[in-house]
This record gives C-alpha cells, structure tokens and sequence, in this order.
C-alpha cells in the first residue's frame, strides 16, 4: 500500500514505521521534530529508515508542520513522484502534541497541533481522494468516567484536559468527513502506550532513568491510580488491522490491554527487573489526571482481531533492555 505517516518520528509513528516499511509498504513520513521532546531521540527512532539504500527508497520523511497549509504542497510533490496517479491508499495519523498536563500550560498549541492539523489533514484526504484515514485517539476522551472498564459507546462528551478536549474534536472531526465524503475514519483509542522508545516524558521512561541514576521519582498521589499500559507492538498490530479494516466507514475503538496495574506495583515492577529500589518522592495529584483506565477491548478483537500478548513484565524487560542500550550511546 502507498501510505501517509503522520508523527512517523515519534514513540509509536517510529514502530509504525518499522512495521510498514517490513511488510513492504511504501510511506511518505511527515514530522515536525516537534521541541516536546529532543530532535536526537526522533532521529534515532528513525534510525536506519534516514538511510535511503535501507528501503530501497519506499521511504521519504517531509520535515513539516501538518497546521501549515504549506506542508500539503510538499506531501503532494512527493506522492507525485513516488506514486504518480495512485496516490495515497491510507493515511496513519499518528501526529500530535502529546502528554496530558503540558497541554494545561498550552491550550492554544494542543488545538492547533492537534484539532487543525488533523481538519486540515482530513481536508487534503477528501481533496486527494483517500479512502482510509487511521487516526490515534486516546483513553483521556473517556475522562474520570467511573464506569469501568470504559466502553466505546460511552459518552465522551466530558474531557478534563485540552489534551483529552483535542482528541474527542478529532473524532467528531472524523465523522463529518465519513458522513460527508465516505472517507472511512478509524479513531484507535490508544491506553497507556509503554515500551522501547517511550517519550521521555511518560512515567516508565522518567522513573527508569531516576532509579538507574539513584535519584528519587516523583510519585503523584498515594499510588493507587491504574492504568491500563499496553505495549507498543501490540498497538501496532491494531493499526496494522485498522489498515484493512472495510466493514463500515466510521469506527471509534479501543486498544488497550483490559488489565490495569496501580501505581505502586508499576514502581515495583521497576524495581524487580532493574535490581534497584526507588526512592519515592510523594507529590500531590495532578490536576487533568484521571484515577484509573481501563478498556473494553471486545470491539478491537471482534473488529481487528485484536489480541494483546504482552505481560506488563515483559514490556518492563523490553524498555529496560532498549533504554540501557541507548543510554550506553550517551543519547540521554
Ligand atoms: P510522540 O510525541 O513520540 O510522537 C508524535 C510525533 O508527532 C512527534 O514526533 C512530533 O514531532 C510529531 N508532531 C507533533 N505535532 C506535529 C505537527 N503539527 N505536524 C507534524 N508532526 C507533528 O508521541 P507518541 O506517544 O508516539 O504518540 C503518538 C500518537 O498517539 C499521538 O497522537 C498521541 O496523542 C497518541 N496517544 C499516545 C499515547 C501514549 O501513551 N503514548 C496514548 C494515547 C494516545
């Protein structure tokens, strides 16, 4: 397939990118090395792909902002000459400003990241006559709704944060263009996405490389919030699925992993596979934050065939193990 790849330098658009690029699709990547988090990690995410002998050039990255109108000429130029008349077969967009409480400190920048990135995006899809538009929601549009675990057809009408408030505009977003045009929108409803390549900004990355350094992790609350992580490979498989997914034209869905872990036994887990005990530095809950997460993941596996295997353990192991290697580097 010939695919456009939004945020193909971050955390999970770099393990997309792996994935497509070894199933022998074609991608055009767009990515704004966005300042969230540093240019040298993204590039590294992007590792062998920067390399044009690698892929036999079925990859090219666009460096741009997809809130620019300015972005879509030079996507267009390069479908052109990478696809001639075929053009895109899907859009994954996976970009966005991700992370919960900086979007409290940056309302305005979420929005335009996030909700006019995606309306202008969803706009170039209609205009070049995309029929698969695979988009990255998130479990934050469920806010604190107590009726756990959260179910797709819950109302989301009540985020708590900008962040969660950009992600439920998407959605509605997406249905007026499925409605309107027959684009067929998937919004994935990714939960706690954890393992190798994680922003640092997450707290599996941050309190590794605390505990590694013998400095103390901020722990907010008295850790008993849960979430529902689930590992990057098995977010993976759901987009992969999403891709040739046709039964209908619009679809929100979960993918998490239908099993929460608290706080407390996330630091534990930590602590077992690094041989280190944490020092803990209690902190107040943060406004935004939600008690706890948990999806229904019925709809994924009716749907997708969606079916997480990775143990909270073993995903731990696969961080540790990737983060040493690059710490080794001196990337951090
Ligand atoms: P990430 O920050 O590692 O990746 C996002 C990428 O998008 C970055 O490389 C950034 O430079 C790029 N980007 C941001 N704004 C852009 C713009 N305007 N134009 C072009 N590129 C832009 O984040 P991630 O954790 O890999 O998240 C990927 C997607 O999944 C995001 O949409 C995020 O909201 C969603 N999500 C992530 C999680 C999680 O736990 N990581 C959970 C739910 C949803």
């Amino acid at each position: 397939m010939n695919i456009l790849l939004t945020g193909c330098a971050g955390f999970i658009g770099s393990h997309t990118l792996d994935r497509l690029l070894a199933e022998g699709h074609q991608v055009i990547g767009v990515d704004n090395f966005d300042p969230f988090y540093s240019r040298s990690l993204k590039q590294a995410n992007l590792g062998k792909h920067l390399d044009a002998e690698a892929h036999e050039g079925r990859f090219e990255l666009i460096e741009g902002d997809l809130a620019d109108p300015a972005t879509y000429t030079k996507i267009r130029f390069m479908a052109e000459g990478m696809f001639g008349e075929a053009g895109f077969d899907a859009i994954i967009h996976l970009a966005a400003k991700a992370g919960v409480r900086p979007s409290i400190q940056d309302p305005v920048g979420y929005q335009r990241a996030n909700v006019v990135a995606t309306q202008n995006l969803l706009e170039f899809a209609r205009e070049a006559g995309v029929q698969q538009f695979v988009f990255a929601s998130s479990s934050s549009v469920y806010g604190i709704s107590p009726n756990v675990p959260w179910h797709e057809d819950d109302v989301v009408l009540r985020p708590i944060s900008p962040y969660a408030s950009s992600k439920v505009s998407c959605e509605l977003l997406g249905h007026v263009y499925s409605h309107l045009y027959g684009i067929r929108f998937l919004g994935l409803r990714f939960f706690t996405v954890y393992g190798p390549r994680q922003r640092p900004d997450l707290a599996i990355n941050k309190f590794v490389s605390r505990i590694e350094a013998g400095e103390p992790i901020p722990v907010f609350g008295d850790g008993s919030t849960r979430r529902d992580y689930t590992f990057v490979m098995d977010i993976v498989d759901g987009v992969m699925a999403a891709l040739n997914y046709t039964d209908s034209t619009y679809e929100v869905i979960n993918l998490g992993n239908n099993r929460t872990v608290s706080l407390s036994e996330m630091i534990a887990t930590i602590e077992s596979v690094l041989g280190k005990q944490a020092q803990i530095d209690r902190q107040p809950e943060q406004p935004g934050d939600v008690p706890q997460t948990w999806a229904d993941v019925a709809k994924a596996g009716r749907l997708l065939n969606y079916h997480p295997t990775t143990s909270f353990r073993d995903g731990i192991q696969a961080f540790v193990d990737w983060w040493r290697g690059k710490e080794a580097t001196g990337l951090f």
